[in-house]
């Protein structure tokens, strides 16, 4: 039960309104340490949309349920107002029961004020006192075994039902409750063991002090009796209107809230890291400039060189296992730069006359740096930091010795750097380095990208503040928000530590029910399946707990080659996934070239726009010497298991009936029978016109990355806009609802294999507009199940009709 101390009560008050009266009760709930200052505005907000005047001149302002995070710990506080305030024209308030309720604790001291409320004497009582232990004492003892409406039998018929809300029976699902309740004739009594209260009454209700999970005996009399148990049964199955709120408090992981000072920066990685700062220090190269032996230099060069490719391949195997070859693909992108032999022979001029192949080289890779660097495209700008890396790696063969700085700290620590090259991310190990932060960078960049496939935290872009941070200082890092706290408080140490232990224990339990299915507390089922990208990925889909395989990104067979793949190459890889997914569904995407994607060896023709060009199955059906081996890869690794297909950047009925036929063609030469077609709807003509394309195939997967790209006309690659281009826009759930509205009326299935199916609150809404299967990628899979287990399909519903109705992103966000 949550305590009351003499602290929390502020007697003899006097104050202008009722905003100063709140703002008095918020002051006490923070300085005894219960709420973020922010969360009184919240207070004052929420008496816009609910009347928190309880009758008999008290009143309970809270705050709105969405900010829920902002309270710190479960707490009350009481200010004394004996001259009373003007709550509302005809109500005034002389006890304000300020309260800060992050679980249900509370409830007892609520219980208790409502007997305090039917009892006047009392009431005046507390109001005159002038001893705060008086007040504490009457709020906080048990509640009288025999409040005024106790101990009367129940009535005829009964049912038994489980309050199930969060915060148990307080004062908003008890007011609906008792608002169904007197819609009927009939008597109605509540029950939650030896005490009873009129149905009818939010007083006596109140009173019960019921808990979650508490079960409650409702009994009626009277001609509709039966009725109003069923009525009240099914609100009470439904959160009594208040569970859509539900899902929000339950998504949401521990929201860091640090009252100390914080440096931003780009949010980079998710997590949150407590450890000492360590400033990173790369190593110092020293070298000769000049060397007499020209041949000598050259030759030590080659080795450099070598070397260098050789501890390339060696990291980019280290990488692919740790964190999956897409991920390892900046390191093999850098050995190929080594392989350059415009390169090499620009440094062997650079030695004439007497220069060492050190210099030589330094000198090269910084002109071809700086000329990246100074690109107006900060995509191609920031492959600079790439080059220096590369460069790196060789220049330390070629160096005379090395210099180097403090080593990293056998302890765990928080990096402070300018800039992390992708090889010094892919060295740290989360036992080492709890989190970075870096002066520079941004969240597209390598270096972030494999922080997140590592699981590290990382917040880039931070600043020159950083480098004035004291060694050694215990600091905070909030890679959820993007900030780093370098002089956290005791007490945000001790919530940061709660915080951390939370996630863990959450993150533990996902992972042991891994493999239970995501079925809703109310019975629906929604598919979770992986996004993959490789080979060896099918088999990890299945370990992570995926249902099978949403989207296989099937470029992977097309990149880092020199020519295409053959159709016995791609049957192999093909078959392989379908065998090590032993009879689950694997869909496979048909080539997605073009776009950002380029294949140097397809030459294909330069475009203004390539997001809008020869992209996706427009590519295909350009290219039949492309498309049939591969269909024919497809379709034979088809009657090896189970596989789908499906066809991206579907825009016009020509393209899929287009691709139908050049998939049916193979068929019929291959004589092997049909399998199932899906397309992907990324394209608004394919939202518009979904009516007409879901009777020509089985299924819609919606790719929501690309949807949001082309509903807003925002590249979804762009440095500033990309931002701006969130996956949960209304104008994206509204293009979802409609297709999943067309396929439902052709009896197909719909699944969404973007980026927000893996966003705690995409995934609800999603399965909430009727989404079929959710493709994540394979480290979401454990907390996506876990996330929809927790809800009921009703909530979920709800909640994304409020969401089509928003008009913004942050709108949905907030919701
Ligand atoms: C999408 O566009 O949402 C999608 C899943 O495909 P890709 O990200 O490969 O374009
Ligand atoms: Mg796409």
């Amino acid at each position: 039960m949550v305590s009351l101390s003499l602290e929390d009560v502020r007697l003899m008050t006097s104050v202008r309104d009722k905003a100063e009266a709140i703002r008095q009760a918020g002051q006490l709930l923070v300085a005894s340490g219960h709420i973020h200052p922010s969360y009184i505005d919240s207070m004052i907000a929420r008496e816009t949309q609910a009347n928190t005047f309880l009758g008999n001149g008290i009143a309970i302002p809270h705050g709105l349920p969405e900010d829920r995070e902002l309270i710190l710990k479960t707490g009350i506080s009481v200010t004394q107002i004996p001259h009373g305030v003007v709550w509302n024209p005809g109500e005034i308030v002389h006890l304000v029961v300020g309260i800060a309720a992050k679980s249900d604790e509370h409830l007892q001291i609520l219980a208790n004020l409502t007997q305090v409320l039917a009892d006047p004497v009392a009431v005046s009582q507390l109001v005159q006192t002038d001893n705060p232990q008086e007040i504490v004492d009457r709020l906080t003892r048990g509640v009288s075994a025999t409040p005024s409406d106790s101990v009367v039998s129940d009535l005829g018929q009964a049912v038994d039902l489980v309050i199930t809300n969060a915060h148990g029976l307080h004062a908003r699902p008890a007011a609906v409750f008792v608002d169904r309740a007197k819609s009927f004739q009939a008597e109605i009594r509540v029950r939650r063991g030896d005490q009873s209260a009129n149905g009818k009454s939010l007083m006596a209700l109140l009173q019960l002090g019921v808990k979650q999970n508490d079960t409650i005996h409702v009994s009626a009399r009277g001609g509709d009796a039966g009725e109003a148990l069923a009525v009240l049964q099914a609100e009470v199955a439904d959160g009594l209107a208040e569970a859509a709120a539900d899902p929000i408090t339950s998504v949401s992981q521990s929201i860091l809230t640090l009252a100390s000072e914080a440096i931003a920066g780009v949010p980079a990685s998710p997590g949150i890291a407590l450890a000492p700062l360590y400033h990173y220090q790369r190593k110092r190269l020293v070298f000769s400039d000049t060397a007499t032996d020209i041949q000598a230099e050259a030759e030590k060069l080659t080795r450099a060189i070598a070397t260098a490719q050789g501890d390339l391949n060696q990291l980019y195997q280290t990488v692919s296992v740790r964190a999956g070859r897409s991920k390892a693909a900046i390191f093999q992108a850098h050995r190929e730069f080594l392989d350059d032999p415009d390169l090499r022979s620009a440094v062997i001029d650079h030695l004439k006359p007497n220069r060492s192949a050190a210099w030589a080289w330094q000198q090269v890779i910084e002109s071809r740096a700086s000329a990246l660097a100074a690109m107006a495209d900060p995509i191609l700008s920031g492959r600079a930091v790439d080059v220096r890396d590369v460069g790196q790696r060789v220049l330390m063969q070629l160096a005379d010795r090395v210099e180097s700085t403090a080593a990293l700290p056998d302890y765990p620590v928080i990096l402070i750097a300018d800039d992390l090259t992708p090889s010094d991310t892919a060295g740290f190990t989360p036992d080492q380095i709890r989190g970075f932060c870096t002066v520079k960078g941004g969240a597209t960049s390598h270096t972030a990208i494999i922080a997140r496939s590592l699981n590290i935290p990382a917040v880039v872009g931070a600043g020159v503040a950083l480098q004035q941070l004291t060694q050694g200082q215990t600091a905070v890092l909030d890679g959820d928000r993007g900030c780093l706290y370098p002089t956290p408080t005791e007490a945000d140490l001790a919530a940061t530590r709660q915080a951390i232990g939370e996630r863990q224990a959450l993150q533990d339990v996902e992972q042991r029910d891994r493999f239970q299915p995501a079925i809703t507390r109310d019975g629906h089922r929604i598919e979770v399946v992986a996004n993959i990208g490789s080979t060896a990925e099918a088999a990890q889909a299945i370990a992570a707990g995926g249902e099978g395989v949403g989207l296989l990104r099937t470029e992977f067979l097309f990149l880092q080659r020199t020519t295409p793949p053959t159709e016995a190459e791609q049957f192999a890889a093909l078959q392989e996934m379908v065998r090590a997914l032993d009879g689950l569904p694997l869909i496979v995407r048909t080539l997605d070239i073009g776009g950002d994607k380029d294949v140097p060896y397809l030459h294909l023709l330069p475009e203004a726009n390539p997001f809008l060009g020869v992209r996706g199955v427009r590519l295909c059906l350009q290219r039949p010497d492309l498309f049939e081996p591969h269909l024919r890869a497809i379709l034979r690794a088809a009657q090896q298991g189970y596989l789908r297909v499906m066809f991206p950047m579907i825009a016009t009925l020509d393209d899929i009936r287009g691709a139908k036929a050049a998939l049916e063609s193979v068929r019929i030469s291959l004589d092997v029978p049909p399998i199932e077609i899906g397309m992907m709807v990324e394209v608004p003509s394919a939202v518009l016109m979904a009516e007409a394309f879901a009777p020509e195939v089985d299924f819609f997967s919606v790719g929501t990355n690309d949807l949001t790209q082309y509903l807003l006309a925002m590249d979804r690659g762009h440095p500033t806009l990309a931002k701006q281009a969130d996956g949960l826009h209304p104008v994206v759930l509204r293009a979802i609802a409609q297709t999943v509205q067309a396929a439902k009326t052709a009896d197909k299935w719909v699944g969404v294999c973007g980026g927000i199916a893996a966003d705690p609150l995409g995934a609800i809404l999603l399965a909430g507009l009727g989404v079929n299967e959710l493709s994540v990628s394979l480290p979401r899979i454990p907390t996506v199940k876990a996330q929809l287990r927790r809800q009921t399909f009703k909530q979920m519903q709800r909640l994304a009709q409020k969401a089509l109705q928003c008009h913004t992103a942050e709108e949905v966000r907030r919701l």
